[in-house]
Parts: C-alpha cells; sequence; structure tokens
C-alpha cells in the first residue's frame, strides 16, 4: 500500500476516535465532538496545503488556489456527523480521500490551474433535528427559515444553536459560490450497499442518486372476536395490509431498478385472539428515473384502492418524504470513470440507492460520486468496513483524475 493510503487510513481511525459519547462513534450538528473533529480535519487541510476556514453553519471549508488567476473551483467532499453509533468511513471517506490526494499531489510537485475546496459538511444524516443536509443547505444557500424553526431533543432550535456557535448572531447564508465560477462537485463514498462486492470491484461510478418517496399508511377495519367471526364476515386490516405488501413486492421485483420497503408496522389493538382493526406502516419507494418512481405510486395507489375496496377497509395515505432523482453530470462520470478503469481494469455504474450530499449540490453545479466497496455492503453500524487496499484505489482514481483534469485546463 502507498504512503498515502496509509496516511488515509491512519487519519480515518484518528477521526473515529472523537465521538459525543464514550464507547460509541457519534458526531452530531455542532456538537463539541464536531468541533474537535472540525480541529483535526482542518490541521490535515493545512499540512496537505489548503486554507482553512468554518462557515456560519460549521462546515469544515479547506480551499487551495488554482495556479491560473481567475480560474474557476472544484469542490470535491462529503459530510463530519454521523448517525448514533456509526462506522468510521459514512462521510469522513469523502473529506480526507480529497486531502491525502492534493497531498500526494504536492509532494509530486504537480500543481492544478484551477481552484479546488474541500468540504468538510457538518451536517448530512439528520440525527440532532431529524432534519438532513443542514450543512450543505447552508453552503449552497438553500437553509429556509421554516428549518431554523425544528427543536432537538432538549428543544433547543436550529436557530438557537447556530446563534450560539457564531457567537450571538445568525442570518441565513447566501451561496458559497456563483454557478458559473465552479466546475462541480466530486463526491467520495462508501457505496452503503451489496453491489461492487458482487461485482468483485473496488471503485464504481455512480450515474444517478435514486429519488425517493416515503408514506405512513393507515388501514382500519373492524377488530373483533378471533374464534367468534366468521372469515367471510371479517374486515381484518392486517390481512388487506399483508395483501398489499405482497403486491407492492412483486411490483417492484418486476419493475427494473425500482425498491419498495415496508420497514416499520403497528398493528391494533395487537393480541392473538383480536382481529386486527387497524394497521399503520411506512412505505418508502426509490428509483434513478422520476416517471419510474411515478408511475409505481400511481400502480401502487390504484392497488390499495382495489384491496380496500375488496375488504371493506378504508385507508389513509401521508406523504412524509419526497425527493426527486439527481442525475449525476455526464461529463464529469466519463471522465471519473476514465480514471476507474486506470485504476482497476474496468469501470461499473451504479445508481445510488441512499441520499447524498450531492443531492442539495447538484443545485448548484453538476455533481459526480465515486463509490467505495465495503464489506457487506454493511453501513450505519460499528462493523462498517472498506478495506486499506480498497481505500489505495479510491486514493489513486483521484489523484488521476485530478491530474487529467490539470492537463485539459492547461490545454
Ligand atoms: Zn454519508
Amino acid at each position: 500500500m502507498s504512503e498515502a493510503a496509509q496516511l488515509l487510513v491512519s487519519i480515518l481511525d484518528e477521526l473515529a476516535r472523537i465521538t459525543d459519547e464514550p464507547g460509541r462513534l457519534t458526531r452530531t450538528f455542532l456538537s463539541p465532538g464536531m468541533r474537535r473533529a472540525n480541529r483535526l480535519v482542518g490541521d490535515c487541510m493545512k499540512a496537505a496545503g489548503l486554507k482553512v476556514r468554518v462557515d456560519a453553519v460549521g462546515n469544515l471549508i479547506g480551499r487551495l488556489e488554482g495556479t491560473e488567476r481567475g480560474a474557476k473551483t472544484l469542490l470535491l467532499g462529503s459530510h463530519l456527523d454521523t448517525v448514533r453509533d456509526a462506522g468510521r468511513f459514512d462521510g469522513p471517506l469523502g473529506v480526507l480521500l480529497p486531502i491525502v490526494a492534493l497531498a500526494e499531489l504536492k509532494r509530486r510537485g504537480v500543481t492544478l490551474p484551477f481552484a479546488v475546496e474541500v468540504l468538510g459538511f457538518s451536517e448530512e444524516e439528520g440525527v440532532r433535528f431529524a432534519s438532513a443536509y443542514l450543512g450543505s443547505e447552508g453552503y449552497t444557500g438553500r437553509l429556509k427559515s421554516a428549518t431554523l424553526r425544528l427543536r432537538d431533543a432538549a428543544g433547543v432550535s436550529v436557530a438557537d444553536a447556530l446563534k450560539k456557535f457564531n457567537g450571538g448572531k445568525f442570518s441565513l447564508p447566501k451561496p458559497a459560490h456563483r454557478k458559473s465560477n465552479l466546475l462541480g462537485y466530486i463526491e467520495v463514498h462508501i457505496e452503503q450497499g451489496p453491489v461492487l462486492e458482487a461485482g468483485k470491484l473496488a471503485v464504481g461510478v455512480v450515474t444517478a442518486i435514486a429519488g425517493q418517496s416515503r408514506f405512513r399508511l393507515t388501514w382500519t377495519g373492524q377488530a373483533g372476536h378471533a374464534g367468534t367471526t366468521p372469515m367471510a364476515l371479517r374486515r381484518d386490516a392486517l390481512a388487506g395490509a399483508a395483501e398489499f405488501m405482497a403486491g407492492i413486492e412483486a411490483l417492484a421485483r418486476r419493475t427494473p431498478g425500482l425498491v419498495a420497503t415496508v420497514g416499520a408496522l403497528t398493528v391494533s389493538p395487537g393480541a392473538a385472539n383480536v382481529i386486527p382493526g387497524e394497521v399503520v406502516h411506512t412505505l418508502d419507494v426509490r428509483h434513478a428515473r422520476d416517471s419510474v418512481r411515478r408511475s409505481a405510486l400511481m400502480q401502487i395507489g390504484r392497488l390499495a384502492t382495489r384491496i380496500a375496496h375488496r375488504r371493506g377497509l378504508e385507508r389513509r395515505w401521508q406523504r412524509t418524504q419526497e425527493n426527486g432523482a439527481v442525475a449525476c453530470s455526464p461529463a464529469l462520470t466519463a471522465r471519473l470513470a476514465r480514471s476507474v478503469q486506470a485504476a482497476q481494469g474496468r469501470s461499473l455504474a451504479l445508481v445510488s440507492g441512499a441520499g447524498h450530499d450531492g443531492v442539495v449540490l447538484s443545485a448548484l453545479t453538476p455533481v459526480a460520486m465515486l463509490f467505495v466497496r465495503c464489506r457487506g455492503g454493511l453501513s450505519h453500524h460499528p462493523a462498517e468496513y472498506a478495506s486499506p487496499r480498497d481505500l489505495a484505489v479510491a486514493l489513486q482514481v483521484m489523484v488521476d483524475f485530478l491530474e487529467k483534469l490539470a492537463g485539459e485546463h492547461r490545454g
């Protein structure tokens, strides 16, 4: 393994020890752990020759000016916050890998004609305020005043937390850049899924981040005695919901790329000898193309109507989340794929089923993503693991990508 890859592994290890909760890795928005993480990563940025600052929403920003005056800026980054009891790669990898890549270019005496900003976003996971992307929304000037009113478990609002962080005053930030001044945003992230492992590849290139719709559904029937109510006279809410779920699974299985999940379900009254009178459950539907997702939702809606009608049930829908799909930039993605091919012989295109900072950044600039294989596809778990060998491949891709892009810009 190269010295640069060893450096990356050792900083990832060191960062994983910075936590808000002893015994497990947890760093949430504007917490003491996040401040310490910003200091450690900021020191690494400085060592790589970057100028470091922290913006008003706690994002860590390291900037390297280009050798050409007035040149545009390339953004590289991911998030430094974590879920509760997290792994060490989800987020930090996409911040530390570009820093180590820039340090490696500096060591080789390679300069870049364009400027680079490495971004460590302060919030992506939505742990503290149950609202994700606070960091990238702040950076891109998309933070909403409604978001500022959200409160954490201790009753502190986003606005109060930000005021305290900024020594008493805070106003909604403007976008950090004009669109015309940017070259794009590249995010390196662990795959958090099993596709690269199945394909026996260290890294792959993301073509799109799936759009997603989430719902809360309520089925209402009639509770009754499990022994005395004949089958023909029942209005069993759970039997209806179960038929609905089997139908959704069948639809997703026959629709390429569609994923649909019921992940939580409550049955009332919830006793062995009582017919279920009410069922409440979640539904999460994702696809890389919004048209396919929307058409699937129409079919799912019709399925629910048919089942409810036939079984004498009532059903209610509540939409709890809706994000459109984000297509990655074909030009940046093709460049990244060439560097992947150079590093591991072949490239693989994937769709990201999970949301990433790139979703928010896409409103400001073209985005591309590099996925790194992680063991068993496991993430949001302390056993999350990407091998040093795979990290070395990802690092090689980033160094090669930056060198080639620099060559193109020099003409
Ligand atoms: Zn992440």
